[in-house]
């Protein structure tokens, strides 16, 4: 918590234009920089692997990428992606300024797992106020997931809990190949700029163990060629309520990991974005449905 408070000082006293930033920083700032441009717009086809910060995903979307199925995007995830990785540039840079102990970042780390070596790159490692040495994620975060995953009722429990992007897992994975604990994860809230630290608790090494075995068994089903993708979500009939009873629209909504997925077309050939039909808002949300026959109540 030291380290949130240090950097959330930093910041503060940064908007009053008090501070100095070094050289050093500026020039790993830039060099940050340049490696999220080159990763998110020249990243060309870099072929499948297994890596740590993808294994907890769900396993039909490895499996479609292993098969060389491409995720369908639309172009404003390229803003979405690169905000995410220079958020984080600036949280890095603030790490640094505000007088965190750095031990090491974006370390190539690998692991013996399932007969398979599996790579992976951790953000950082810090050594907190105790001389205790961490490995920790640095995340940002949208308006919501920051507000109810990762802080607030949120926290360790929330994001282990629903956790599409296999967050828990790539830290976890990192700790056993450094032989470090996982701290938890540093979060920059992308819309408002506050910052969290999430920090996972002392007894979650029972976690570890299950996380462990769980990667153990994904690389076994990912490296069996005999393992075919299959669509591993449900899609949920649509209901509203009439006189007191849940009546069905006759649409289908897609499970909230499809909604997210670039796969969908490929899993939901029919699959549209579409007002949410059983909204009373004014500006109605829009929803993936799998199945649309109704547009209208
Ligand atoms: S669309 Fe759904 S079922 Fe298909 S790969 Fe994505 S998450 Fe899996």
């Amino acid at each position: 918590m030291l380290t949130q408070l240090k950097v959330q000082d930093f910041l503060q006293n940064a908007v009053r234009g008090e501070v100095t930033v070094s050289p050093d920083s500026i020039t790993q700032f830039t060099q940050d920089c340049n490696e999220a441009i080159t990763k998110q717009m020249t990243r060309g086809d870099e072929g499948y692997r297994i890596r740590m910060s993808g294994l907890g995903r769900p396993l039909c979307q490895q499996l479609l990428e292993r098969e060389g199925h491409k995720e369908d995007m639309e172009y404003n995830s390229m803003f979405r992606f690169l905000f995410g990785d220079l958020s984080e540039a600036v949280l890095m840079l603030a790490l640094r300024e505000a007088g965190v102990e750095i031990v090491d970042f974006q370390r190539q780390v690998e692991l013996e797992i399932a007969g398979h070596t599996i790579k992976g790159t951790l953000d950082v490692i810090l050594r907190d106020e105790l001389g205790e040495e961490k490995v920790w994620d640095i995340k940002s975060a949208s308006e919501w997931a920051f507000k109810y995953k990762y802080t607030g009722a949120g926290g360790y429990e929330a994001i282990k809990n629903d956790d599409p992007f296999g967050y828990a897992m790539q830290g976890f994975l990192y700790a056993e190949a450094t032989g470090l604990p996982f701290g938890g994860w540093i979060v920059v809230n992308k819309s408002s700029g506050e910052i969290a630290i999430v920090e996972v608790p002392d007894w979650s090494q029972d976690d570890k163990a299950d996380y462990l075995k769980d990667a153990a068994r994904r690389v076994k089903i990912l490296t069996d060629p005999a393992k075919k993708p299959t669509v591993d979500f449900k899609d949920e009939f649509e209901t509203f309520r009439r006189d007191g009873e849940d009546v069905r629209t006759g649409n289908k909504i897609l499970a909230r990991q499809c909604g997210m997925c670039g796969f969908k077309h490929h899993c939901w050939p029919k699959a549209v974005y579409h007002d949410k039909v059983t909204s009373r808002a004014k500006n109605k949300p829009k929803v993936w449905y799998g199945r649309l026959k109704k547009k209208e109540l």
